[in-house]
């Protein structure tokens, strides 16, 4: 197996506050171990790990092992864990309190041209808090950057508190917001799908697409996390971010270059044409669901409402389906239907982007309608891109018979001897390298709230309860209506 090449970023400090952490010991130490193994960490570069509690140095090595050894997907190689444990120092402060900054100032007399990265895998609520102590503390240059975690904000002016909080003390080119599924290999590839391929590049639009179908579904319920995503629900949860940052890259026209601005340029043009949902057209457009007690692969699952630490009244959707139409030249009349749940059936994130049909059907006789062309983006599990069409079955006989099937490039036959890197890998070398593509721009997160609080706004005001659907099925009823209604169907 070879890891992913890749450029080697300027020696840096990679400042981590809440080392110790859910996010950093499940996903960000495992993918530093990864950049080290690929070679891909300056040897300059270094790793502060930051936290409340108190841990000796020593301590400290020995809870990156115990991370390693739970959530690394392969054995621990012993030298790259040794190159990685040299690099690592730990320090104690709350982050709240300016005092414990003047740790970092010891730390980096030692290697002061170390570009700062400081990755926030904190709650939000105290992202303003750290920027304002790096700022009195004199942490802060030109080229320190501050990497967010999401969720930023709850709604559009909950994101401006934390967007201002930042921007007092960082420009927008030292900030780094994280969508995950930006990072994704299938998701990048969706862009040079598009546009590295004229087959779609010039059939990308209302004349040649007759809709696209985005879903991203879980397995899992809540695990463990009741309370957190009471708060949230799916609209905000997956919705404001995932799916739209998806959907933008599908719909975007082509950007000038690939450079950060050129691409955000582009997808913010989509958020902007959304059809807005409010009051008028909400029971339309939209279905919100609420999974009841059901069956998993045969094993009975508690309903929503049954998890540990529920409020019984709540009326946080698990699942939400949209229409959504993008009001501009390119894709008028073409409606995006987006879903999104947990526990469904099994886990699965795809795009499908069905074709029109031919302008005049020759094979009448046999098919009243040709089934149409279809490509099917699958962003996980088993990635790759898979395209049905029609053929001929071969064959004597005096009726042209017709066949659906499908060219299907899966990316772990294709590309074999590469091994497909995890999100947050190319992030944080991302984030390392100064490159903002994969970050989301403060005026994508905004125009996403604007669009997500109307919506939020329409169901609340109804004061209707989302609909319920037992675990194990793809969501309510309703969400089947919400198709067919159009003559379409999920795939
Ligand atoms: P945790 O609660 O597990 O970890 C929070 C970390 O922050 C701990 O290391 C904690 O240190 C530290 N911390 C919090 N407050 C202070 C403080 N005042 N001073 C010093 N240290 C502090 O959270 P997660 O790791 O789950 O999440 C971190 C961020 O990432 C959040 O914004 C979350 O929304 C986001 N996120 C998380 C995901 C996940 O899968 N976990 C997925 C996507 C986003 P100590 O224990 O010493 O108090």
């Amino acid at each position: 197996m070879t890891h992913f090449t890749g450029s080697v970023a300027k020696p840096c400090d990679f400042v981590l506050f809440g080392t110790s952490g859910d996010l950093a010991r499940r996903k960000l130490i495992p993918s530093l171990y990864q950049l080290d193994k690929a070679g891909l960490l300056h040897d300059g570069t270094r790793i502060l790990g930051v936290a409340r509690q108190e841990m000796s140095q020593e301590e400290y090595l020995e809870a990156i092992r115990a991370s390693l050894g739970q959530f690394l997907k392969e054995a621990v190689d012993d030298d790259v864990l040794q190159r990685l444990l040299k690099r690592c120092h730990y320090l104690s402060m709350d982050f709240t309190q300016p005092e414990g900054y003047q740790q970092f100032h010891e730390l980096r007399q030692s290697a002061p041209d170390n570009v700062m990265v400081n990755y926030f895998a904190t709650p939000p609520s105290i992202y303003g808090a750290i920027c304002r102590c790096l700022h009195s503390s004199s942490l802060i240059t030109s080229s320190t950057r501050v990497v967010l975690e999401k969720p930023i904000g709850h709604d559009l002016e909950s994101s401006k508190v934390i967007n201002d909080q930042v921007a007092e003390f960082f420009e927008e080119n030292q900030i780094y917001r994280i969508d995950h599924y930006l990072g994704k290999e299938t998701v990048q590839n969706l862009v040079a799908l598009r546009f590295a391929n004229s087959l779609f590049a010039s059939k990308w639009d209302n004349r040649t697409i007759d809709h696209v179908q985005i879903t991203v579904a879980e397995e899992v319920g809540i695990e463990g996390r009741w309370s957190y995503f009471d708060q949230a629900g799916q609209m905000r949860d997956m919705i404001q971010n995932h799916l739209l940052q998806v959907l933008s890259l599908v719909a975007m026209d082509p950007p000038v270059n690939l450079d950060a601005d050129s691409i955000r340029d582009e997808k913010v043009k989509v958020l902007k044409s959304l059809r807005p949902i409010n009051a008028n057209n909400v029971f339309d457009t939209t279905v919100r669901g609420q999974y009841s007690a059901g069956f998993l692969k045969g094993q009975p699952v508690p309903g929503y409402l049954e998890e540990e630490g529920a409020n019984l009244n709540s009326d946080t959707e698990t699942f939400a389906a949209l229409r959504v139409d993008i009001d501009n030249w390119r894709w008028s009349g073409v409606p995006f239907y987006l879903r999104t749940g947990k526990r469904m059936p099994f886990k699965c994130s795809e795009i499908v982007v069905y074709f029109k049909n031919p302008p005049h059907n020759l094979y009448r006789d046999s098919y009243r309608q040709l089934p149409p062309n279809k490509l099917t983006i699958r962003l996980q599990p088993h990635e790759g891109v898979e395209i049905q069409m029609m053929n001929k079955v071969p064959g004597l006989d005096e009726t042209q018979r017709l066949q659906t099937t499908k060219l299907d490039l899966s990316f772990s036959d294709t590309f074999k001897d590469q091994r497909v890197a995890d999100a947050y890998e190319r992030l944080l070398l991302e984030c390392m390298l100064g490159n903002q593509s994969l970050f989301v721009r403060r005026d994508e997160v905004e125009q996403a709230w604007t669009w997500c609080d109307s919506i939020l706004r329409a169901w609340g005001d109804s004061h209707e309860l989302p609909k319920a659907y037992p675990a194990g099925t793809w969501g309510p009823v309703a969400s089947v209506a919400l198709i067919t209604k159009d003559g379409r169907s999920w795939d």
